[in-house]
């Protein structure tokens, strides 16, 4: 999914952008900040902003990425350094439009833009998004204010009351959106399908609502245009052609769902945002100071005191701990203490582990703001939940573990009946991550929630061999995540009855 935001300076784009990437868990793209970037090396290396050819190589030779800062603000970062305060100044409004105009400034970034979204769903921002770089999104829109409004905006953004200092800003709006149409590579236009939108008179919600039902509406295009509708990656591939989604007047007919969409409602993507999503898309190290103080806290004090009650060990852990990237870990479901214990012991060979949990409890509202501090991913079960599976793919994509019991409960006995969720397969695949099998045993009788009072006792778990997707010799996305399901869940259980069978009496 491309979502794509142009318009001139000051329209809201950024905002708005912003906004949508938290609500509807997509990857933001801001391409002026790019464009910024280039401008602030020019200035650093001495370059004349109009000597294409100088400023062609500058930006030839910058590597520009983006992070997320403590409160979940976009940062900019220029050759590794963070240049998102010094990208907006008076000095890099004056000249960032020259540097724009160089065609190979344009090809060079639309380059990085292009590969920055590869693989991702994204809201992009800037001036040829719709018409040059994502041609092809699924959302198209055009937001316009008029130039007061614009400036005012602006003004307020970056903390200037000054009258004399808005009327400066105005003016240099307006000569930059008289430069950005005007340039002969890439101007600023809408996109011929674009919805226009005009922000003068609506209120920030107002717009991200119009934008969120125009993505919805998108979406569900898709969904309906993929053959398998139970696949929680619909919408992953690009429809061949799609007519953009116009927002009416009248409420469009809802599309029929498809006959297994009815036992498995997808989950919706546009609910009222959340205040914990970012702690479900931000990378866990650059969570704020206090909630990794709060993490780390709990681990050694569970650490401490699992280790003292039952003393716990994780065979073959090299198989994670050494692990190149991200992994997705299955393991056999007996006690609470098998999520914490494996967790820790990810933590203490420096990684970070994120487990996925059944969404019931955050019904508890402490439960739901302590886990999202730690972590964890909710998800919910009976529904295709994108949004869950597209955060531990992000997770695991980032370098994060992502920890699923696809038995979906503790099993307190052999008799249990029990079903397993298929969803981790999925989401290793779309990860492009092997599947790492492990079992548990010893925690089922000694475990609070255990059918055996707590005593404490020896527990063991062991780790199998990651297990990749191309090993699995079957061809087709839906057959190999049936293999890797079926692989992975086998190795588990071969696992347990090693482990069962080199400590008798340990279930
Ligand atoms: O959006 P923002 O004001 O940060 O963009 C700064 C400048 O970058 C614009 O005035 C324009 O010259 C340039 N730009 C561009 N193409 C984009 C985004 C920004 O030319 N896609």
């Amino acid at each position: 999914m491309k979502v794509a935001i142009d318009g001139p300076a000051g329209s809201g784009k950024s905002t708005i952008a912003h906004e949508l990437a938290r609500r509807c868990d997509l990857m933001l793209l801001d391409t002026g900040a790019m464009y910024r970037s280039v401008t602030l090396a020019c200035h650093e290396q001495g370059v004349d902003v109009h000597d294409a050819d100088a400023v062609a190589r500058v930006a030839q030779e910058v590597r520009i990425c983006f992070g997320t800062d403590k409160d979940g603000a976009q940062t900019v970062f220029l050759n590794d350094r963070d240049v998102t305060a010094s990208i907006r100044t008076p000095g890099i409004d004056a000249d960032v439009s020259a540097v724009a105009a160089v065609p190979a400034v344009r090809e060079a970034m639309v380059a990085q833009q292009r590969s920055l979204a590869q693989d991702n769903d994204v809201v992009a921002e800037g001036r040829d998004i719709g018409t040059v770089v994502f041609p092809d999104a699924e959302v198209k829109v055009f937001l316009t204010a008029d130039p007061a409004a614009r400036a005012h905006r602006r003004a307020l953004q970056r903390n200037i009351e000054d009258p004399t200092q808005e009327q400066e800003i105005l003016k240099d709006l307006k000569r930059r959106d008289q430069a950005d149409s005007t340039r002969e590579v890439a101007p600023l236009r809408p996109a011929e399908d674009a919805v226009h939108i005009d922000s003068s008179s609506m209120t920030i919600e107002e717009e991200v609502q119009q934008i969120m039902a125009l993505i919805s509406q998108a979406r569900q295009a898709a969904a309906n245009q993929t053959p398998t509708s139970d696949a929680p990656d619909a919408g992953e591939k690009e429809p061949a052609k799609k007519e953009p989604a116009k927002p009416s007047a009248t409420p469009s007919p809802k599309p029929k769902p498809k006959p297994e969409a009815k036992e498995q409602p997808e989950a919706k993507d546009d609910e009222p945002e959340d205040p914990d999503d970012r702690f479900y898309d931000e990378e866990m190290r650059k969570f704020p100071l206090r909630h990794r103080a709060l993490y780390v806290a709990t681990l050694i004090i569970c650490g401490a005191l699992s280790k003292l009650l039952w003393p716990w060990k994780l065979e073959n852990g090299e198989e994670l701990w050494n692990a190149e990237g991200g992994r997705m870990v299955i393991m056999n479901h007996v006690s609470m203490i098998d999520p914490v214990i494996i967790v820790i012991s990810d933590w203490a060979h420096g990684r970070r582990m994120r487990p996925v949990y059944k969404s019931e409890f955050d019904k508890i509202k402490i439960a739901k703001w302590y886990f999202a501090r730690i972590g964890a991913i909710p998800v919910k079960r009976g529904t295709a939940d994108i949004k869950a599976v597209r955060r531990a793919q992000r997770a695991m994509q980032r370098g994060e573990d992502i920890l699923v019991f696809p038995e979906g409960t503790r099993v307190y006995s052999d008799d249990q009946e029990v079903t397993i969720h298929a969803g981790f397969a999925l989401m290793a695949q779309l990860a492009k991550v092997p599947v790492l099998p492990v079992a548990i045993v010893g925690a089922r009788d000694g475990a609070p929630g255990g059918n055996k009072p707590l005593r404490p006792h020896r527990i063991f778990m062991r780790a199998g061999k990651s297990i990749t997707f191309d090993e699995l010799g079957v061809k087709g996305r839906k057959k190999q995540a049936e293999a890797m399901e079926k692989a992975g869940m086998e190795q588990v259980y071969a696992l347990r009855d090693e482990l069962r069978k080199d400590h008798p009496g340990k279930m």
